[in-house]
């Protein structure tokens, strides 16, 4: 099947109860250690290529990943995702290259960098819904800004300044009244990148009472949780333990991410943990075999270790087992559904 709409993926989950991980994709070992894992889970798949990844892949090498995707996985749907566009015009060229669905993230000015007035985002994530739906593409936008920085995206915001910049649940249903999206993702305290929570969150750093207010007054909206890794000790205790450096740190655990799929939210954003597996994998083979120079023997273990992390994701979130009952649309189709 060609790539489906992210909206049919979402309304899917939304309706029976599950999560989906959304994973980021720069290279072929990622793409491969997702789809290894969605095939083996019968997984739906949500593959997201940032502003970043589409530079470093030059988009033709990423759009035929994901054409090799499509064809050696004729079962399985899978959403093509911009994530964080910083544009109108970005969203634009991803939909030029195939995307079927795209992030317009006006919380923070085209610099992707400081945080936006509420007219400037709804006027420009207002601006792609509807040139996005006309071409049956799924819109996600973003209210509230999230610490860290991550792909030169982000305002760069310590854990406590991004405590002080939560989604305003009264704002968001205002926001999805004004703009249309099919996904909002919110500010509940988390950060992109490693390092998100100097200790073990507790309910006033990682504030998942936001999304079940906000779910509460738009149980019809999809929400999205960036920045969801939950930076296993187990890896960074792998990496450091040949010779990385990382220093303690902590993020979303999968219970609090669970807790939130409870209350609306359908779409999870997982980077940092498979940056996580798949270096400390590279780490171990450099520590153990030093001699060691043919790529396939360090990037095939990175490619497992990352696999590893995507089937847990995948079974935890409940994504497990749908990708035969997804009632399959196009993007053609869902162009009538819009209007
Ligand atoms: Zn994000």
């Amino acid at each position: 099947m060609p790539l489906v709409p992210m909206r049919v993926l979402l309304d899917h989950a939304a309706e029976n109860d599950y999560g989906l991980a959304a994973f980021n994709v720069n290279n072929m070992e990622q793409i491969q250690a997702i789809m290894m894992a969605a095939e083996e889970t019968e997984s739906p798949v949500i593959v997201q290529a940032s502003r970043g990844a589409r530079k470093y892949t030059n988009d033709a090498y990423l759009r035929h990943l994901m054409l090799a995707a499509v064809e050696l996985y004729p079962d399985i749907p899978i959403a093509m995702h911009q994530d964080h566009g910083n544009s109108p015009e970005t969203c634009f060229s991803a939909i030029e290259q195939g995307f079927t669905s795209v992030m317009m993230d006006g919380s923070l000015d085209a610099d992707g960098k400081t945080p936006a007035s509420y007219e400037y985002n709804v006027k420009v994530t207002k601006q792609v819904v509807d040139e996005a739906h006309s071409r049956g593409v799924t819109v996600e936008g973003e209210l509230g800004t999230l610490g860290g920085i991550e792909d030169g995206h982000g305002a760069g915001l310590s854990e406590e300044e991004a405590r002080e910049h939560l989604t305003d649940p009264q704002q968001a249903e205002q926001f999805c009244a004004d703009t249309n999206v099919d996904a909002l993702a919110v500010a509940i305290g988390t950060s992109h990148g490693a390092y998100k929570f100097k200790q073990k969150p507790t309910g006033d750093v990682l504030v998942m009472s936001v999304i079940e207010e906000i779910h509460k007054r738009l149980p019809n909206t999809h929400l999205v949780m960036h920045g969801s890794s939950s930076v296993p000790q187990e890896l960074q205790d792998i990496i450091n333990a040949h010779g990385g450096e990382i220093p303690q740190t902590y993020g979303v655990p999968v219970e609090e991410i669970k807790r939130g799929i409870e209350h609306g939210v359908r779409k999870v954003n997982i980077d940092t943990d498979n940056r996580l597996a798949m270096t400390a994998a590279i780490r171990k083979v450099f520590a153990e075999d030093p001699g060691q120079y043919d790529p396939r023997k360090y990037l095939g273990p990175a490619r497992e270790g990352m696999k590893k992390v995507c089937l847990d994701r995948m079974t935890y979130f409940g994504q497990a087992g749908n990708a035969p009952k997804v009632p399959v649309k196009t993007c053609k189709e869902m162009i009538d559904f819009y209007k």
